[in-house]
């Protein structure tokens, strides 16, 4: 029924292999004291038409960015599988506990999926997951799309990314993915100070890996959902997978830019309320003021000024008031480099 899953406990009764449009789950033995014997379904949609390449798409990888689940709810319900040439694989909530919860992490193991692959298949129910998807999913996918927001904690200037890697062929393919998926802006993540990542897992097996922050502040974005949903259509069409939609406008120019170090991103220096002293969108210099830490339970206190150390656009945008020190309230961008 499914392809070689080594050592999963995950199973399904979706048939990768099997023409057609199927909405199913893929389930994860969970034993706890409401249900014994009970199961994590996670929702899992299928669509397959005769031979081409297969895209992987997925939302909920962080439970409170809203944009991407949405749309893939929205593209789930209208394909039409006679319209594809290939195969489309769609996870809406791929941590399922944490889009449940409206959170960034499951409440259940506290599993950042995004920081977890490539997972363990005997670990906590979010490593599991991972580990399916890199075992299972992605040996079956030559493109793919993991759809992100800045969530409850941040605030995003809409944008789709690609990571740069090491291996100038698939940066090339990705580059023109990223392209034809047609946002205004695109962000290359040239630098990143942490691992675990879906694209990271995705990007080691050869796949053309596309990523993207489409708003944030656990809201939803008109304008998010609306570039999700167009760039998708425009995706699907690079890929040969489906014909160009009729009703998608062509892109517009895409603006690149890159994230090239730890500089890009501004720290809290103390724990207290932080007011912003500049807005997304705004070119900053090195040495500029980026905002104040204030101390509302001691006001005799001045509050504590902090500088950006380098120039850029700030794209990122902390949305909560209070930080703890070492909270990123904003992150900057720069025009690509190429
Ligand atoms: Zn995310």
């Amino acid at each position: 029924m499914e392809p070689m899953a080594p050592r999963t406990k995950i199973f399904t009764e979706v048939d990768y292999e099997k023409n057609g449009k199927q909405v199913g789950y893929l389930y994860m033995p969970h034993s706890v004291t409401r249900s014994a014997y009970g199961n994590l379904a996670f929702p899992i949609a299928v669509v397959k038409n005769g031979t081409g390449p297969t895209i992987f798409l997925m939302a909920g990888n962080h439970g409170d960015e809203y944009e991407g689940q949405i749309a893939l709810c929205k593209l789930i319900q209208t394909l039409d599988p006679a319209r594809v040439q290939g195969r489309i694989i769609v996870m809406t909530a791929a941590n399922l506990p944490a889009a449940m919860n409206s959170a960034r992490v499951s409440p259940i193991d506290q599993g950042n999926l995004n920081r977890a692959f490539p997972g363990d298949p005997n670990g906590t129910p979010t490593q599991q997951i991972a580990w399916y998807i890199d075992q299972v999913i992605y040996p079956m996918a030559q493109y793919h799309h993991d759809l992100h927001s800045g969530g409850s904690s941040l605030d995003y200037r809409p944008f789709v990314s690609m990571r740069k890697t090491n291996n100038p062929d698939l940066d090339a393919r990705t580059m023109a993915a990223l392209k034809a998926f047609g946002a205004p802006d695109a962000l290359v993540w040239a630098y990143s100070h942490d691992v675990g990542f879906a694209a990271t897992a995705a990007i080691a097996r050869g796949v053309v890996a596309l990523g993207g922050e489409f708003g944030g502040c656990g809201s939803v974005s008109r304008t998010g959902v609306a570039i999700v949903e167009q760039g998708l259509r425009r995706l699907l069409a690079h890929t040969g997978i489906m014909e160009a939609d009729r009703n998608v406008p062509p892109p517009q120019p895409t603006r690149l830019w890159e994230v090239a170090g730890r500089d890009y991103y501004v720290l809290a220096p103390d724990a207290g309320l932080f007011e912003h002293a500049v807005s997304l969108g705004d070119q900053v210099e090195a040495g500029q003021l980026c905002g104040h830490v204030h101390f509302v339970d001691n006001p005799g206190r001045p509050p504590v000024p902090v500088h950006f150390a380098r120039a850029g656009m700030v794209i990122c945008r902390r949305h909560l008031g209070r930080v703890e020190r070492g909270d990123c309230v904003v992150h900057l961008a720069t025009e690509w480099r190429g």
